[in-house]
């Protein structure tokens, strides 16, 4: 089976590497937004809207005039933003037909990129070579690696290479093409699990993995910060180091974050046949403003995306939970639905059998029951109380999700 991977690590780049990486982004940022303020024109004016590979030819020219400082640059940089920018405009229809067909979604129309939040990034493609220490690139030459051995020397067919910059950290992640062996059909147990802000995720066979200690230490001093930005003058130097700062913690528990999922997705995936989860509710999701609660919603996406390729490569299916499946408020031992549960409820406690248990169990024993049609409805109370509910497979991966970083 081939599968496409992407293995992201630090740089460790000396101030020359570190300008040069600088101007990659700043040519890469250019040509972006000067590609979709040529496509606005052109729609604007009724032409023909310019393509990526219209827009490189038109580009080319420029450079042997006012652009000519772009020869410094690998043509990489900005000939991949400009592909960049086609899937954005892609990626924007597609929304615009499913807003059509009805879906609560905004369409979003392609953003021009500002420094606000960072320098971004650019992808080069062509000769690139990895050895133990250091990454070779087009044009920017050898540059070293802050971990050593952790990319892929061997055995892999190499797509490109794509350098950012995040809170004045350097990384490159490289995409590779990867031949694995097909995964055996094993019979191993079906769970549900419930992901959380108290505990990372719920296991309906009673595993609980608790968030990574350095977190909630985290979260307060995020807090601490954004009111430090706030009390400071816009555009004065104090504000800005104190936005360098909350980059930096963000940074960090993004970090700690995916590394603890990466740990549960790992396991999951190696030991149980499916994995059934709760599909998240986006429009909901927008309007949430509580910090633990927005980061636990980016760890939902992270979880199914580590959990769907990581699935494939291991032989364990994703399931997903119909979004109106009340899984916290059913009861798992005798199938009543609560009308009301609370957020800070943190036991289920059932009007109708008085069944109690933890709250994050409960829901996941729910997701478990969901797909392997084992409801206690049947059997216990009589009265079925959460009929048609489904579970969906999630098959239909496509290549962007099943890439790993
Ligand atoms: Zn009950």
């Amino acid at each position: 089976m081939i599968v496409l991977r992407a293995y992201k690590t630090e740089l460790d780049l000396n101030n020359v590497q570190k300008t040069a990486c600088a101007h990659h982004t700043g040519a890469a940022r250019w040509a972006y937004n000067w590609g979709l303020a040529r496509k606005m024109e052109a729609y604007q004016n009724g032409e023909k809207v310019p393509t990526a590979i219209d827009l490189h030819r038109e580009l080319n020219v420029l450079k042997k005039g006012e652009l000519s400082w772009m020869y410094t640059i690998s043509k990489c940089a900005p000939q991949e933003a400009l592909r960049n920018l086609d899937q954005a405009y892609a990626h924007f229809f597609r929304r615009v037909k499913q807003k059509k067909a009805g879906r609560k979604i905004q369409a979003g129309f392609p953003k021009f990129k500002s420094k606000k939040n960072g320098l971004g990034s650019f992808r080069l493609t062509g000769a690139i070579h990895i050895y133990d220490r250091v990454i070779q690139l087009p044009r920017l030459g050898r540059l070293r690696l802050k971990e050593r051995g952790y990319l892929p020397v061997e055995g892999v067919h190499i797509l490109s290479a794509t350098v950012s910059e995040r809170a004045g950290h350097w990384f490159v992640s490289v995409q590779v093409e990867r031949d694995i062996p097909d995964p055996e059909a094993t019979y191993q147990p079906v769970v549900g699990v419930d992901l959380g802000i108290l505990a990372l995720a719920t296991v309906s066979d009673g595993t609980r993995i608790e968030n990574p200690r350095a977190l909630k230490r985290d979260l307060r001093k995020i807090k601490r910060l954004q009111r430090v930005v706030s009390r400071r003058q816009k555009g004065s130097a104090n504000r800005e180091k104190a936005v360098k700062q909350l980059a930096r913690v963000h940074l960090r528990i993004a970090n700690v974050r995916k590394n603890a999922l990466h740990q549960v997705t790992s396991l999951l995936a190696r030991t149980k046949s499916a994995v059934v989860l709760e599909d998240l509710n986006v429009s909901g999701m927008v309007k949430n403003h509580h910090l633990a609660q927005a980061i636990a919603d980016v760890g939902f996406y992270e979880f199914r995306r580590q959990m769907v390729y990581k699935g494939r490569w291991n032989g364990c299916q994703v399931i997903l939970a119909d979004p109106f499946y009340p899984s916290s408020k059913r009861c798992s031992e005798c199938g009543h639905i609560k009308v009301e549960m609370n957020l800070s409820e943190r036991v289920y406690i059932c009007d109708h059998c008085g069944w109690k248990i933890d709250r994050d169990l409960n829901a996941a024993i729910n997701l478990e029951q969901l797909a392997t049609g084992s409801s206690p409805e049947i059997y216990a109370c009589g009265e079925s109380v959460s009929p048609g509910f489904q579970a969906v497979l999630v098959e239909a991966v496509t290549e962007q999700q099943s890439i790993c970083v």
